[in-house]
Protein backbone atom coordinates (compact mmCIF):
# COMPACT_ATOMS: atom_id res chain seq x y z
CA UNK A 1 0.00 0.00 0.00
CA UNK A 2 2.46 2.07 0.65
CA UNK A 3 4.76 1.83 -2.46
CA UNK A 4 1.45 2.72 -4.05
CA UNK A 5 0.97 5.78 -2.38
CA UNK A 6 4.49 6.35 -2.84
CA UNK A 7 4.07 6.15 -7.21
CA UNK A 8 1.15 8.16 -6.95
CA UNK A 9 3.04 10.43 -5.09
CA UNK A 10 5.98 10.27 -7.75
CA UNK A 11 3.36 10.59 -10.39
CA UNK A 12 1.80 13.62 -9.14
CA UNK A 13 5.09 15.34 -8.94
CA UNK A 14 6.10 14.08 -12.46
CA UNK A 15 2.85 16.16 -13.70
CA UNK A 16 3.24 18.88 -11.85
CA UNK A 17 6.80 19.90 -13.14
CA UNK A 18 6.26 19.18 -16.46
CA UNK A 19 3.41 21.66 -16.35
CA UNK A 20 4.72 25.70 -17.56
CA UNK A 21 4.77 27.45 -14.27
CA UNK A 22 6.89 29.75 -16.45
CA UNK A 23 3.22 31.35 -18.07
CA UNK A 24 1.77 34.97 -17.47
CA UNK A 25 -2.02 33.48 -17.26
CA UNK A 26 -2.93 32.81 -13.17
CA UNK A 27 -5.47 34.98 -11.57
CA UNK A 28 -2.85 37.11 -9.70
CA UNK A 29 -0.38 37.53 -12.57
CA UNK A 30 -1.70 40.85 -13.35
CA UNK A 31 -0.82 42.05 -9.53
CA UNK A 32 2.47 40.06 -10.19
CA UNK A 33 3.45 42.60 -12.45
CA UNK A 34 2.02 45.79 -11.27
CA UNK A 35 3.87 44.62 -7.80
CA UNK A 36 7.14 44.47 -9.17
CA UNK A 37 7.54 47.39 -11.07
CA UNK A 38 5.43 49.52 -8.30
CA UNK A 39 7.11 48.16 -5.41
CA UNK A 40 10.48 46.46 -6.18
CA UNK A 41 11.13 48.70 -9.44
CA UNK A 42 12.34 45.63 -11.31
CA UNK A 43 11.39 45.81 -15.19
CA UNK A 44 11.69 41.68 -15.56
CA UNK A 45 11.52 38.58 -14.33
CA UNK A 46 15.18 36.62 -14.63
CA UNK A 47 15.01 33.16 -15.60
CA UNK A 48 13.13 30.62 -13.07
CA UNK A 49 11.81 33.31 -10.68
CA UNK A 50 8.51 33.61 -12.17
CA UNK A 51 8.04 29.95 -12.40
CA UNK A 52 9.11 29.43 -8.67
CA UNK A 53 6.30 33.06 -7.84
CA UNK A 54 3.53 31.06 -9.62
CA UNK A 55 3.93 27.75 -8.29
CA UNK A 56 4.38 28.43 -4.32
CA UNK A 57 1.07 31.11 -4.99
CA UNK A 58 -0.43 28.21 -6.40
CA UNK A 59 0.39 26.36 -2.92
CA UNK A 60 2.79 24.39 -3.83
CA UNK A 61 5.78 23.11 -1.47
CA UNK A 62 9.10 24.83 -3.80
CA UNK A 63 13.00 24.58 -3.69
CA UNK A 64 14.75 27.30 -5.81
CA UNK A 65 18.15 26.68 -6.45
CA UNK A 66 19.55 30.11 -8.36
CA UNK A 67 23.24 31.03 -7.87
CA UNK A 68 24.13 33.78 -5.30
CA UNK A 69 23.09 37.19 -6.62
CA UNK A 70 20.78 35.64 -9.03
CA UNK A 71 17.59 36.96 -7.03
CA UNK A 72 16.22 34.92 -4.59
CA UNK A 73 14.65 36.44 -1.87
CA UNK A 74 12.41 38.55 -4.67
CA UNK A 75 10.76 35.19 -5.29
CA UNK A 76 9.68 35.25 -1.82
CA UNK A 77 9.60 38.80 -1.08
CA UNK A 78 7.27 39.93 -3.88
CA UNK A 79 4.59 37.11 -3.51
CA UNK A 80 4.20 37.81 0.04
CA UNK A 81 3.54 41.00 -0.74
CA UNK A 82 0.36 40.14 -2.96
CA UNK A 83 -0.94 37.60 -0.28
CA UNK A 84 -3.11 37.95 3.08
CA UNK A 85 -1.26 37.31 5.75
CA UNK A 86 2.38 37.26 7.25
CA UNK A 87 5.11 35.64 5.63
CA UNK A 88 7.37 33.67 7.91
CA UNK A 89 11.38 33.89 6.31
CA UNK A 90 13.42 31.46 8.61
CA UNK A 91 17.14 32.68 7.71
CA UNK A 92 20.16 31.90 9.21
CA UNK A 93 22.23 34.74 10.21
CA UNK A 94 21.19 38.14 11.79
CA UNK A 95 23.10 39.59 9.54
CA UNK A 96 21.90 38.67 6.57
CA UNK A 97 18.06 39.55 7.99
CA UNK A 98 19.45 43.09 9.07
CA UNK A 99 20.49 43.45 4.83
CA UNK A 100 17.38 42.22 3.76
CA UNK A 101 15.13 44.15 6.57
CA UNK A 102 17.38 47.48 5.62
CA UNK A 103 16.40 46.91 1.72
CA UNK A 104 12.86 46.08 2.39
CA UNK A 105 12.56 49.78 4.87
CA UNK A 106 13.69 51.35 1.31
CA UNK A 107 11.21 49.93 -0.38
CA UNK A 108 8.59 50.93 1.81
CA UNK A 109 7.34 47.41 2.44
CA UNK A 110 6.62 46.42 6.24
CA UNK A 111 9.40 43.71 7.62
CA UNK A 112 10.23 42.94 11.05
CA UNK A 113 12.42 40.47 12.63
CA UNK A 114 12.64 37.96 15.93
CA UNK A 115 16.04 36.78 17.23
CA UNK A 116 17.82 36.57 20.22
CA UNK A 117 18.61 39.92 20.47
CA UNK A 118 14.93 41.43 20.18
CA UNK A 119 13.81 43.64 22.23
CA UNK A 120 10.80 43.20 24.56
CA UNK A 121 8.99 45.94 22.76
CA UNK A 122 10.45 44.55 19.18
CA UNK A 123 8.85 41.07 20.19
CA UNK A 124 5.03 42.32 21.49
CA UNK A 125 4.82 44.58 18.04
CA UNK A 126 5.50 41.39 16.02
CA UNK A 127 3.26 39.08 17.95
CA UNK A 128 0.15 41.59 18.05
CA UNK A 129 1.07 41.55 14.06
CA UNK A 130 0.83 37.72 14.09
CA UNK A 131 -2.61 37.64 15.50
CA UNK A 132 -3.97 41.02 13.84
CA UNK A 133 -5.51 40.46 10.04
CA UNK A 134 -5.51 44.48 9.79
CA UNK A 135 -1.77 44.84 10.15
CA UNK A 136 0.12 45.90 7.86
CA UNK A 137 3.35 43.20 8.06
CA UNK A 138 3.90 41.52 5.53
CA UNK A 139 7.41 39.19 5.92
CA UNK A 140 8.48 38.16 9.59
CA UNK A 141 12.43 36.99 9.68
CA UNK A 142 13.34 34.57 12.31
CA UNK A 143 16.19 32.03 12.89
CA UNK A 144 15.37 28.52 13.16
CA UNK A 145 16.56 28.86 16.55
CA UNK A 146 13.51 30.98 17.18
CA UNK A 147 11.45 28.72 15.96
CA UNK A 148 12.99 25.57 17.65
CA UNK A 149 13.71 27.40 21.37
CA UNK A 150 10.27 29.28 21.66
CA UNK A 151 7.74 27.67 22.49
CA UNK A 152 5.77 30.80 22.63
CA UNK A 153 6.61 32.42 19.41
CA UNK A 154 5.42 28.79 17.80
CA UNK A 155 2.28 29.09 19.94
CA UNK A 156 1.68 32.53 18.28
CA UNK A 157 2.29 31.23 14.79
CA UNK A 158 -0.23 28.35 15.37
CA UNK A 159 -2.59 30.76 16.06
CA UNK A 160 -2.04 32.97 13.13
CA UNK A 161 -2.34 29.53 11.42
CA UNK A 162 -5.83 29.21 12.31
CA UNK A 163 -6.95 32.43 11.76
CA UNK A 164 -5.50 31.67 8.31
CA UNK A 165 -2.89 34.68 8.79
CA UNK A 166 -0.24 32.70 7.36
CA UNK A 167 0.82 33.24 3.69
CA UNK A 168 3.64 30.57 3.43
CA UNK A 169 6.56 29.61 4.32
CA UNK A 170 10.21 30.97 2.68
CA UNK A 171 13.52 28.66 4.01
CA UNK A 172 16.51 30.72 2.85
CA UNK A 173 20.08 28.91 2.77
CA UNK A 174 17.71 26.00 2.68
CA UNK A 175 21.04 23.11 2.39
CA UNK A 176 21.77 24.23 6.07
CA UNK A 177 19.21 21.34 6.67
CA UNK A 178 21.23 19.11 5.15
CA UNK A 179 24.25 17.21 6.60
CA UNK A 180 25.13 16.98 2.96
CA UNK A 181 25.33 21.04 2.21
CA UNK A 182 29.06 22.88 3.09
CA UNK A 183 26.95 24.63 6.34
CA UNK A 184 24.69 22.12 8.18
CA UNK A 185 22.90 23.95 11.31
CA UNK A 186 21.79 21.41 13.98
CA UNK A 187 18.23 23.96 14.33
CA UNK A 188 17.13 23.60 10.70
CA UNK A 189 16.50 20.46 11.71
CA UNK A 190 13.62 21.55 13.68
CA UNK A 191 12.03 23.32 10.34
CA UNK A 192 10.56 19.10 9.76
CA UNK A 193 7.68 19.83 11.93
CA UNK A 194 6.43 22.65 9.87
CA UNK A 195 4.99 20.61 6.98
CA UNK A 196 2.64 18.76 9.76
CA UNK A 197 2.00 21.76 11.64
CA UNK A 198 0.91 23.97 8.83
CA UNK A 199 -0.46 21.20 6.30
CA UNK A 200 -1.76 24.17 4.11
CA UNK A 201 0.97 26.13 3.88
CA UNK A 202 3.65 26.42 1.16
CA UNK A 203 7.12 25.92 1.88
CA UNK A 204 9.80 27.43 -0.52
CA UNK A 205 13.46 26.72 0.28
CA UNK A 206 16.02 28.71 -1.36
CA UNK A 207 19.85 27.90 -1.82
CA UNK A 208 22.65 27.97 -4.18
CA UNK A 209 23.81 24.55 -3.38
CA UNK A 210 23.00 22.81 -5.88
CA UNK A 211 24.17 19.66 -5.82
CA UNK A 212 21.50 16.66 -6.43
CA UNK A 213 21.81 14.68 -2.87
CA UNK A 214 21.76 18.53 -1.22
CA UNK A 215 18.53 18.79 -2.48
CA UNK A 216 16.95 14.93 -2.20
CA UNK A 217 18.23 15.93 1.46
CA UNK A 218 16.35 18.78 2.18
CA UNK A 219 12.88 17.52 0.87
CA UNK A 220 13.29 14.97 3.18
CA UNK A 221 14.16 16.88 6.21
CA UNK A 222 11.53 19.28 5.51
CA UNK A 223 8.87 16.46 4.88
CA UNK A 224 7.91 18.74 1.33
CA UNK A 225 5.02 17.23 -0.18
CA UNK A 226 4.96 16.96 -4.33
CA UNK A 227 7.56 19.77 -4.18
CA UNK A 228 8.84 21.26 -7.62
CA UNK A 229 12.28 22.13 -7.75
CA UNK A 230 13.21 24.88 -10.26
CA UNK A 231 17.05 25.64 -10.93
CA UNK A 232 18.01 28.46 -12.99
CA UNK A 233 21.39 27.92 -14.99
CA UNK A 234 24.80 28.83 -13.25
CA UNK A 235 26.30 29.99 -16.58
CA UNK A 236 26.54 33.84 -16.72
CA UNK A 237 27.03 34.38 -20.37
CA UNK A 238 28.49 37.91 -20.38
CA UNK A 239 31.24 36.94 -18.43
CA UNK A 240 34.74 36.00 -19.55
CA UNK A 241 36.57 33.80 -17.33
CA UNK A 242 40.49 33.83 -17.33
CA UNK A 243 43.61 32.18 -15.05
CA UNK A 244 46.88 34.21 -15.45
CA UNK A 245 49.94 32.76 -13.92
CA UNK A 246 50.55 35.05 -10.36
CA UNK A 247 54.52 36.30 -11.21
CA UNK A 248 56.79 35.33 -8.53
CA UNK A 249 57.71 38.77 -7.06
CA UNK A 250 55.18 41.28 -5.72
CA UNK A 251 56.85 44.08 -8.26
CA UNK A 252 56.17 42.15 -11.28
CA UNK A 253 52.21 41.55 -9.87
CA UNK A 254 51.88 44.87 -9.00
CA UNK A 255 53.24 46.03 -11.98
CA UNK A 256 51.14 43.29 -14.34
CA UNK A 257 47.75 44.48 -12.23
CA UNK A 258 48.89 48.50 -12.94
CA UNK A 259 49.23 47.95 -16.75
CA UNK A 260 45.90 45.87 -16.67
CA UNK A 261 44.12 49.15 -14.32
CA UNK A 262 45.40 51.45 -16.91
CA UNK A 263 44.86 50.06 -20.50
CA UNK A 264 42.30 46.96 -20.54
CA UNK A 265 40.46 48.22 -17.62
CA UNK A 266 41.05 51.51 -18.35
CA UNK A 267 38.09 54.06 -16.72
CA UNK A 268 36.35 50.81 -15.92
CA UNK A 269 35.24 49.50 -12.50
CA UNK A 270 35.65 46.59 -11.04
CA UNK A 271 36.93 44.91 -7.69
CA UNK A 272 40.30 42.77 -6.64
CA UNK A 273 39.77 40.59 -4.42
CA UNK A 274 42.97 39.23 -1.76
CA UNK A 275 42.90 36.54 1.06
CA UNK A 276 44.02 38.24 4.54
CA UNK A 277 43.90 42.33 5.61
CA UNK A 278 47.56 42.67 5.67
CA UNK A 279 47.64 41.71 1.68
CA UNK A 280 44.57 43.73 1.02
CA UNK A 281 46.12 46.66 2.47
CA UNK A 282 49.42 46.47 1.26
CA UNK A 283 48.18 45.91 -2.49
CA UNK A 284 45.85 48.60 -2.29
CA UNK A 285 48.99 51.54 -1.01
CA UNK A 286 51.06 49.54 -4.04
CA UNK A 287 48.60 50.07 -6.27
CA UNK A 288 48.16 53.71 -5.34
CA UNK A 289 51.70 54.18 -5.57
CA UNK A 290 51.60 53.38 -9.11
CA UNK A 291 49.05 56.38 -9.55
CA UNK A 292 45.87 53.60 -9.21
CA UNK A 293 42.42 54.98 -7.66
CA UNK A 294 42.04 52.08 -5.51
CA UNK A 295 40.73 51.98 -1.68
CA UNK A 296 40.90 48.69 0.51
CA UNK A 297 38.12 47.49 2.09
CA UNK A 298 37.73 44.30 4.76
CA UNK A 299 36.61 43.51 8.05
CA UNK A 300 38.98 45.63 10.36
CA UNK A 301 37.84 48.67 8.84
CA UNK A 302 35.51 50.89 10.80
CA UNK A 303 31.76 51.07 9.54
CA UNK A 304 32.37 54.38 8.31
CA UNK A 305 35.29 53.94 6.26
CA UNK A 306 33.53 50.73 4.89
CA UNK A 307 30.69 52.92 3.70
CA UNK A 308 33.16 55.70 2.70
CA UNK A 309 35.01 53.51 0.30
CA UNK A 310 31.97 51.54 -0.89
CA UNK A 311 30.13 55.04 -1.60
CA UNK A 312 33.29 55.98 -3.21
CA UNK A 313 33.85 53.46 -5.41
CA UNK A 314 29.70 53.17 -6.52
CA UNK A 315 30.25 57.04 -7.42
CA UNK A 316 33.28 55.90 -9.51
CA UNK A 317 35.92 58.17 -7.15
CA UNK A 318 37.53 54.60 -7.16
CA UNK A 319 37.96 52.50 -9.96
CA UNK A 320 38.74 49.58 -8.17
CA UNK A 321 38.11 48.16 -4.05
CA UNK A 322 40.95 46.21 -3.10
CA UNK A 323 39.24 43.45 -1.01
CA UNK A 324 38.88 40.81 1.22
CA UNK A 325 35.52 38.71 1.29
CA UNK A 326 33.61 40.72 3.34
CA UNK A 327 33.31 43.34 0.74
CA UNK A 328 30.16 41.31 -0.91
CA UNK A 329 27.00 42.38 1.21
CA UNK A 330 24.97 44.95 -0.25
CA UNK A 331 27.36 45.69 -3.27
CA UNK A 332 24.71 45.83 -6.33
CA UNK A 333 26.76 47.92 -8.79
CA UNK A 334 25.81 47.21 -11.93
CA UNK A 335 28.85 48.23 -14.21
CA UNK A 336 31.53 45.97 -12.85
CA UNK A 337 33.71 45.40 -15.58
CA UNK A 338 36.39 43.17 -14.32
CA UNK A 339 37.03 41.05 -10.71
CA UNK A 340 40.29 40.08 -10.57
CA UNK A 341 41.48 37.45 -7.53
CA UNK A 342 44.87 38.13 -6.90
CA UNK A 343 44.88 35.34 -4.69
CA UNK A 344 42.50 32.00 -5.50
CA UNK A 345 38.91 31.73 -3.61
CA UNK A 346 38.69 28.75 -0.80
CA UNK A 347 36.17 27.27 -2.91
CA UNK A 348 34.12 27.39 -6.04
CA UNK A 349 31.31 28.53 -4.78
CA UNK A 350 33.45 31.61 -3.48
CA UNK A 351 34.98 31.96 -6.33
CA UNK A 352 31.52 32.15 -8.52
CA UNK A 353 30.06 34.07 -6.09
CA UNK A 354 33.07 36.95 -5.82
CA UNK A 355 33.36 37.00 -9.77
CA UNK A 356 29.79 36.88 -10.28
CA UNK A 357 29.63 40.26 -8.94
CA UNK A 358 30.83 41.45 -12.32
CA UNK A 359 28.24 41.74 -14.92
CA UNK A 360 25.61 42.50 -13.21
CA UNK A 361 24.31 44.70 -16.56
CA UNK A 362 24.64 41.71 -18.89
CA UNK A 363 27.47 43.52 -20.17
CA UNK A 364 31.12 42.08 -21.52
CA UNK A 365 32.93 41.52 -17.79
CA UNK A 366 35.77 39.80 -17.34
CA UNK A 367 36.74 37.44 -14.18
CA UNK A 368 40.72 36.73 -13.50
CA UNK A 369 42.01 34.49 -11.43
CA UNK A 370 45.57 34.98 -10.66
CA UNK A 371 47.04 31.33 -9.69
CA UNK A 372 50.26 30.59 -7.62
CA UNK A 373 51.13 27.20 -5.93
CA UNK A 374 51.99 29.01 -2.86
CA UNK A 375 48.86 31.11 -2.41
CA UNK A 376 47.08 27.24 -2.54
CA UNK A 377 49.34 26.02 0.80
CA UNK A 378 48.74 29.57 2.33
CA UNK A 379 44.44 29.40 1.76
CA UNK A 380 45.23 25.21 3.17
CA UNK A 381 46.32 25.86 6.60
CA UNK A 382 43.58 28.13 6.92
CA UNK A 383 40.70 25.68 5.81
CA UNK A 384 41.50 22.30 6.64
CA UNK A 385 40.03 22.20 9.90
CA UNK A 386 36.83 22.56 7.81
CA UNK A 387 34.76 19.68 7.20
CA UNK A 388 34.75 19.76 3.30
CA UNK A 389 37.50 22.70 3.35
CA UNK A 390 40.48 21.36 1.64
CA UNK A 391 37.90 19.37 -1.18
CA UNK A 392 36.63 22.43 -1.74
CA UNK A 393 40.10 24.35 -2.20
CA UNK A 394 41.75 21.74 -4.43
CA UNK A 395 38.47 22.27 -6.59
CA UNK A 396 39.40 26.02 -6.81
CA UNK A 397 42.85 25.05 -7.46
CA UNK A 398 41.94 22.31 -10.48
CA UNK A 399 39.78 24.79 -12.22
CA UNK A 400 43.24 27.15 -12.29
CA UNK A 401 45.41 24.41 -13.10
CA UNK A 402 43.14 23.02 -16.34
CA UNK A 403 45.01 23.42 -19.12
CA UNK A 404 42.18 22.56 -21.27
CA UNK A 405 39.04 22.22 -20.57
CA UNK A 406 36.55 25.11 -20.91
CA UNK A 407 36.26 27.21 -18.01
CA UNK A 408 32.28 27.39 -17.96
CA UNK A 409 32.30 23.91 -18.59
CA UNK A 410 34.42 23.58 -15.02
CA UNK A 411 32.55 25.93 -13.43
CA UNK A 412 29.13 24.20 -14.69
CA UNK A 413 30.23 20.37 -14.07
CA UNK A 414 31.08 21.68 -10.40
CA UNK A 415 27.57 22.96 -9.93
CA UNK A 416 26.23 19.77 -11.40
CA UNK A 417 25.26 21.08 -15.15
CA UNK A 418 25.13 20.12 -18.43
CA UNK A 419 27.44 22.36 -20.68
CA UNK A 420 27.85 22.32 -24.19
CA UNK A 421 31.91 23.90 -24.55
CA UNK A 422 30.59 25.12 -27.83
CA UNK A 423 28.33 27.35 -26.19
CA UNK A 424 31.13 29.70 -24.67
CA UNK A 425 31.05 31.75 -27.59
CA UNK A 426 34.49 31.91 -26.75
CA UNK A 427 33.76 33.84 -23.55
CA UNK A 428 36.73 31.79 -21.95
CA UNK A 429 40.65 32.48 -21.82
CA UNK A 430 40.32 28.46 -23.36
CA UNK A 431 37.68 28.88 -25.67
CA UNK A 432 39.38 32.01 -26.63
CA UNK A 433 42.66 30.57 -27.92
CA UNK A 434 43.19 27.67 -30.87
CA UNK A 435 45.34 26.38 -28.58
CA UNK A 436 46.30 22.32 -29.14
CA UNK A 437 47.35 20.57 -25.30
CA UNK A 438 49.37 17.89 -25.22
CA UNK A 439 50.58 15.47 -22.82
CA UNK A 440 53.39 15.65 -20.55
CA UNK A 441 54.63 12.26 -18.92
CA UNK A 442 55.50 13.30 -15.09
CA UNK A 443 56.23 9.61 -13.72
CA UNK A 444 59.86 10.11 -13.31
CA UNK A 445 59.23 13.32 -11.43
CA UNK A 446 56.92 11.57 -8.86
CA UNK A 447 59.78 9.18 -8.69
CA UNK A 448 61.85 11.59 -7.78
CA UNK A 449 60.30 13.53 -5.80
CA UNK A 450 59.32 10.39 -3.42
CA UNK A 451 62.82 9.61 -3.07
CA UNK A 452 63.26 13.06 -1.99
CA UNK A 453 60.47 12.86 0.60
CA UNK A 454 61.97 9.16 1.86
CA UNK A 455 65.17 10.46 2.26
CA UNK A 456 63.81 14.03 4.22
CA UNK A 457 62.03 10.75 6.51
CA UNK A 458 64.59 8.98 6.83
CA UNK A 459 66.33 12.13 8.54
CA UNK A 460 63.08 12.85 10.49
CA UNK A 461 62.93 16.47 9.01
CA UNK A 462 59.45 17.72 7.34
CA UNK A 463 59.24 19.26 4.21
CA UNK A 464 57.00 21.82 3.09
CA UNK A 465 56.56 22.18 -1.13
CA UNK A 466 58.67 25.11 -1.36
CA UNK A 467 61.63 22.82 0.17
CA UNK A 468 60.66 19.96 -1.63
CA UNK A 469 60.61 21.60 -4.88
CA UNK A 470 64.00 23.40 -4.13
CA UNK A 471 65.56 19.59 -3.30
CA UNK A 472 64.35 18.73 -6.76
CA UNK A 473 66.22 21.80 -8.45
CA UNK A 474 68.99 20.61 -6.28
CA UNK A 475 69.59 23.80 -4.23
CA UNK A 476 68.40 24.85 -0.28
CA UNK A 477 69.06 22.11 2.07
CA UNK A 478 72.11 20.06 1.03
CA UNK A 479 71.18 17.17 3.27
CA UNK A 480 67.85 16.43 1.21
CA UNK A 481 69.34 16.97 -2.55
CA UNK A 482 69.86 13.91 -4.37
CA UNK A 483 72.89 12.48 -4.71
CA UNK A 484 72.38 11.82 -8.71
CA UNK A 485 72.23 15.14 -9.49
CA UNK A 486 71.24 14.24 -13.45
CA UNK A 487 67.98 14.25 -11.52
CA UNK A 488 67.71 17.31 -10.65
CA UNK A 489 64.70 19.55 -12.53
CA UNK A 490 65.92 21.14 -15.10
CA UNK A 491 62.24 22.74 -15.59
CA UNK A 492 61.15 26.05 -14.43
CA UNK A 493 60.46 26.73 -11.41
CA UNK A 494 56.55 27.31 -12.28
CA UNK A 495 56.82 23.85 -14.00
CA UNK A 496 58.00 22.06 -10.76
CA UNK A 497 55.06 23.77 -8.99
CA UNK A 498 52.45 22.65 -11.52
CA UNK A 499 53.73 19.14 -11.43
CA UNK A 500 53.43 19.08 -8.14
CA UNK A 501 50.20 20.83 -7.60
CA UNK A 502 48.99 17.81 -9.84
CA UNK A 503 50.45 15.15 -8.13
CA UNK A 504 48.92 16.61 -4.78
CA UNK A 505 44.95 17.46 -6.50
CA UNK A 506 45.65 13.51 -8.14
CA UNK A 507 46.24 12.25 -4.76
CA UNK A 508 50.07 10.97 -5.01
CA UNK A 509 50.94 13.63 -2.59
CA UNK A 510 48.96 14.76 0.49
CA UNK A 511 49.39 17.79 2.42
CA UNK A 512 50.45 17.09 6.71
CA UNK A 513 49.29 20.03 8.86
CA UNK A 514 51.10 21.06 12.13
CA UNK A 515 50.36 23.59 14.47
CA UNK A 516 53.05 25.83 16.10
CA UNK A 517 51.99 28.41 18.63
CA UNK A 518 51.46 31.34 16.07
CA UNK A 519 50.75 29.43 12.68
CA UNK A 520 49.76 26.38 11.09
CA UNK A 521 52.20 24.75 8.33
CA UNK A 522 51.44 22.31 5.57
CA UNK A 523 54.24 19.74 4.74
CA UNK A 524 54.02 16.98 1.96
CA UNK A 525 53.79 13.21 2.40
CA UNK A 526 53.34 10.73 0.09
CA UNK A 527 49.49 10.00 -0.34
CA UNK A 528 48.69 6.38 -0.58
CA UNK A 529 48.06 6.47 -4.50
CA UNK A 530 52.12 6.87 -4.93
CA UNK A 531 52.37 3.36 -3.93
CA UNK A 532 51.50 1.48 -6.45
CA UNK A 533 52.26 3.68 -9.52
CA UNK A 534 50.87 1.00 -12.16
CA UNK A 535 50.40 3.48 -15.22
CA UNK A 536 52.37 6.33 -16.71
CA UNK A 537 51.26 9.66 -15.22
CA UNK A 538 50.35 11.72 -17.64
CA UNK A 539 49.61 15.70 -17.05
CA UNK A 540 48.18 17.93 -20.00
CA UNK A 541 49.68 21.05 -21.12
CA UNK A 542 49.52 23.20 -23.65
CA UNK A 543 51.56 23.43 -26.75
CA UNK A 544 52.52 27.62 -27.51
CA UNK A 545 55.51 29.06 -29.49
CA UNK A 546 58.95 29.97 -27.98
CA UNK A 547 58.28 33.25 -29.01
CA UNK A 548 55.54 33.47 -26.26
CA UNK A 549 58.20 33.37 -23.50
CA UNK A 550 58.76 37.50 -23.78
CA UNK A 551 58.97 38.88 -20.13
CA UNK A 552 55.60 40.46 -19.04
CA UNK A 553 57.19 44.05 -19.44
CA UNK A 554 57.91 43.57 -23.06
CA UNK A 555 54.20 42.14 -23.44
CA UNK A 556 51.11 44.02 -25.99
CA UNK A 557 48.15 44.02 -25.55
CA UNK A 558 47.93 42.69 -29.41
CA UNK A 559 50.09 39.90 -29.15
CA UNK A 560 47.76 36.94 -30.33
CA UNK A 561 48.65 33.20 -30.28
CA UNK A 562 48.85 31.82 -33.72
CA UNK A 563 47.61 27.85 -34.16
CA UNK A 564 50.09 26.01 -33.69
CA UNK A 565 51.10 22.38 -33.64
CA UNK A 566 53.04 21.16 -30.73
CA UNK A 567 56.41 20.41 -31.18
CA UNK A 568 59.22 18.94 -28.54
CA UNK A 569 60.98 22.55 -27.79
CA UNK A 570 57.76 24.23 -27.70
CA UNK A 571 55.77 22.03 -25.43
CA UNK A 572 55.28 24.45 -22.84
CA UNK A 573 53.23 24.45 -19.73
CA UNK A 574 49.56 26.26 -19.68
CA UNK A 575 50.78 28.36 -17.00
CA UNK A 576 53.96 30.10 -18.20
CA UNK A 577 51.75 31.42 -20.68
CA UNK A 578 48.93 33.36 -18.91
CA UNK A 579 51.20 35.61 -19.05
CA UNK A 580 50.12 37.07 -22.37
CA UNK A 581 47.28 38.97 -22.68
CA UNK A 582 44.86 37.84 -25.28
CA UNK A 583 42.08 40.07 -24.33
CA UNK A 584 40.20 41.65 -27.53
CA UNK A 585 38.36 43.71 -24.64
CA UNK A 586 40.52 46.92 -24.74
P1 LIG B 1 20.31 35.86 -3.90
O1 LIG B 1 19.52 35.74 -2.63
O2 LIG B 1 19.85 34.91 -4.95
O3 LIG B 1 21.78 35.76 -3.68
P2 LIG B 1 19.25 38.49 -3.94
O4 LIG B 1 17.85 38.08 -3.74
O5 LIG B 1 19.96 39.07 -2.78
O6 LIG B 1 20.08 37.29 -4.52
O7 LIG B 1 19.27 39.48 -5.18
C1 LIG B 1 20.44 40.04 -5.66
C2 LIG B 1 20.14 41.34 -6.39
O8 LIG B 1 19.43 41.11 -7.58
C3 LIG B 1 19.31 42.30 -5.57
O9 LIG B 1 19.90 43.56 -5.63
C4 LIG B 1 17.96 42.28 -6.26
O10 LIG B 1 17.28 43.50 -6.13
C5 LIG B 1 18.36 42.04 -7.69
N1 LIG B 1 17.29 41.42 -8.51
C6 LIG B 1 16.53 40.36 -8.19
N2 LIG B 1 15.68 40.06 -9.19
C7 LIG B 1 15.92 40.94 -10.19
C8 LIG B 1 15.38 41.14 -11.50
N3 LIG B 1 14.41 40.36 -11.98
N4 LIG B 1 15.89 42.15 -12.24
C9 LIG B 1 16.86 42.94 -11.74
N5 LIG B 1 17.41 42.81 -10.52
C10 LIG B 1 16.96 41.81 -9.74
MG1 LIG C 1 19.93 35.32 -0.66
ZN1 LIG D 1 35.05 28.41 -22.81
Amino acid sequence: KETLKQQANEEATKKLASQDWETSDFQWTTKLYQTIQDSFHIEKFRPMQLSAMNAVLKGHDVILIMPTGGGKSLCYQLPALISDGITLVVTPLVSLMEDQLASLEKLGIKAAKLNASSTKEEVNMVQTAMTDKKSPLKLLYVTPEKLAKSKRFMTKLQKMYQLKHFAFVAVDEVHCCSQWGHDFRPDYKFLGVLRSLFPTVPIIGLTATATSNVTTDVQKMLNLKNCLVFKASFNRPNLYYEVRNKPSTQKECIDELVHLLQNRFRDQSGIIYTTSVKDCDQLASDLRQQKCRVASYHASLEPSDRTQVHTGWRDNKYQAVVATIAFGMGIDKPDVRFVIHHSISKSMENFYQESGRAGRDDLKACCIVYWRLSDLFRLSTMVFTEQTGLRNLYAMAAYCLDSERCRREVIASHFDERWESSSCNKMCDHCSQESKSTEMNITEHLITLSQILKRAEEQQVRVTAQKLIDAWQNTGQVSLRLPDSKKSAKLPRETCESILAHLLLEGYLKEDFHFTPYSTISYLLLDERANYIDKEIIMKVEASLDEEKKPSSTRSKTTRKQPTTPSATAKKLKVEERLIDVSDSD
